[in-house]
């Protein structure tokens, strides 16, 4: 049992914790039973001015800190993460709601992302370019862009801050992040965790409060270099709108609607496994989870039969109960919409296989819903095109590898496809088809540290991940030098 206090100052501002200005606070719930766990600050634009000024002032030190003095710093902070796994475990799951062995997950998952860069802090190499002109030198040399506005959701509250934060560190950036409203107590034990591993004040800051005032200061603080967002795509166009006024770099990683698609010489039993993985891993709520499946009409019945024999063994419940695969959604909104898509789709034809409305866990107080599997979908259904967010899986069936993959990329996001065949040729083809940032063949879990990970149309810019990740945080100035 984590104790927490009922009302935490929340703001980390310049080295210290404080309160809103206005003492103004906002609920942090349980999404599993419904219980307050606590208030925390609900800040606004003053604030984050002042995180934003202790953000510039540390900047100076921070960037031109040695590599190595930086990199040390991360290598300690991924120690104290992974020394404090099943803590922060447990508070992830008591705001989050996920089961804890995914929580757990996730910590170990947010720390592998800060040993990644405390590496790649090492590696933050210029160029020398030979020159065409005799006697002329010229050089690109790497800048760390300046204050970095980071602004995360809640469906993975702690990897998805440490995506950013590491890298931006690892760079010589200073950071004032802006956390889901959902989550903040995750958050603000990492910026512990950071602060315990010895970053000097001002260098991580962290707001909690009114997402448009907090993204307003950011927005229109010309200091502010750089806006790192994860979240839906229509914030994320929102972000790309403001910052053009003062010409911000941005990197986004928004939504996505990914299609899982089964061919005929698919193992139809990892298929069946990684399906389920994919779909109700967090309670369907994961931007590369599989939202429609297109299945071979050859193989359809036998991947049905033994997905739903799969789905009936899923344990929905409180995450902290060991026994438990499947948690609560966030919110009363996210359940509704799910019941939407599911309704949307049997209205116009779809047949419930199993789940929906009458297998709600009535005996449970939080946001629950049921996994759920619909069959015979069409591309006018609503779960077929926009992201449900939830554990409704929509089964559609299809002939021809064409009529498959033009389905897949029959939609405005480009995050994650997955693909089921055992055939090389089929791989190669489909891959280089598929319309997307991600591809998993025979892999539903591409988010690693060394690898890049982002969308392409609607779905988002830049990469968060590998060497990638870090060049989002790097301007590269060029210097020529004559000779005489
Ligand atoms: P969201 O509603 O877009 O919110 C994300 C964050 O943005 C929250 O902290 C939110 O704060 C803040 N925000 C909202 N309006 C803002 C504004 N005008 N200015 C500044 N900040 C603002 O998304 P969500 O519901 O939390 O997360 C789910 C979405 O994230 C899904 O679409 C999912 O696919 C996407 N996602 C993408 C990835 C990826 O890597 N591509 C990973 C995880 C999630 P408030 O809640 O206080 O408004």
């Amino acid at each position: 049992m984590i104790e927490v206090e009922s009302k935490i100052a929340s703001n980390f501002i310049n080295g210290d914790w404080y309160h809103a200005d206005s003492s103004e606070t906002q609920p942090v719930y349980n999404p599993a039973t419904l219980e307050k766990i606590t208030e925390v600050a609900y800040s606004g634009e003053a604030e984050t001015k002042r995180a934003i000024e202790g953000a510039q002032t540390a900047f100076k030190e921070w960037s031109t800190m040695p590599a190595r003095k930086r990199s040390r710093i991360l290598y300690k902070a991924h120690q104290l993460l992974l020394n404090d796994v099943d803590r922060l475990a447990h508070i992830l799951t008591m705001e989050q709601g996920k089961p804890l062995k995914e929580a757990k997950g996730e910590i170990k998952s947010a720390a592998s992302f800060v040993l990644w860069y405390a590496e790649e802090a090492n590696r933050m190499y210029g160029e020398w370019i030979p020159a065409s002109q005799k006697g002329k030198r010229q050089l690109v040399i790497p800048h760390p862009v300046g204050v970095v506005g980071a602004i995360t959701p809640w469906n993975f509250p702690a990897s998805m801050i440490t995506r950013k934060v590491a890298p931006a560190l690892a760079a010589g950036c200073t950071v004032v992040l802006k956390p889901a409203p959902e989550t903040p107590l995750s958050a603000m034990e990492i910026v512990k965790i950071f602060v315990k591993a010895g970053l000097p004040k001002g260098v991580l800051n962290l707001v909690t409060g009114d997402a448009k005032e907090i993204g307003n200061a950011l927005l229109t603080n010309h200091n502010v270099r750089l806006i790192t967002f994860t979240g839906s795509t229509e914030v994320g166009k929102h972000l790309m709108r403001e910052s053009a006024n003062h010409v911000k770099k941005l990197s986004l990683e928004l939504g996505g609607h990914a299609p899982i698609i089964i061919f005929d010489d698919a193992d139809l039993d990892l298929a069946v496994k990684l399906s389920l993985a994919s779909k109700f891993r967090n309670a369907g709520q994961t931007c590369i989870c599989a939202n429609r499946l297109y299945v071979h009409e050859s193989v359809k019945e036998r991947f049905t039969e033994k997905l739903i024999e799969q789905v009936k063994q899923l344990k929905v419940g409180q995450g902290t109960r060991d026994d438990v695969d499947v948690g609560p959604l966030i919110n009363e909104q996210a359940v509704d919409k799910v019941k939407g898509h599911l309704h949307d789709a049997v209205e116009k034809g779809a047949k419930l296989v199993y789940g929906g409305d009458s297998q709600n866990t009535s005996d449970l107080n939080g946001h629950f819903y049921h996994p759920t599997v619909v069959q015979g979908t069409t591309s006018e259904m609503r779960v077929m095109n926009e992201e449900t967010f939830g554990p409704l899986l929509p089964i559609q069936t299809f002939k021809e590898d064409k009529e498959a993959i033009d389905a897949a990329n029959d939609t405005n996001y480009g995050l994650a496809a997955y693909v089921f065949t055992d055939s090389l040729e089929r791989s190669y083809q489909v891959m280089e088809q598929l319309e997307y940032g991600i591809v998993g063949i025979n892999d539903v879990f591409p988010a690693v540290a060394e690898a890049p990970f982002g969308g392409i149309k609607e779905s988002g810019i830049g990469k968060e991940g590998g060497h990638h990740g870090l060049h989002e945080f790097v301007e590269q100035k060029f210097v020529s030098i004559g000779s005489k």
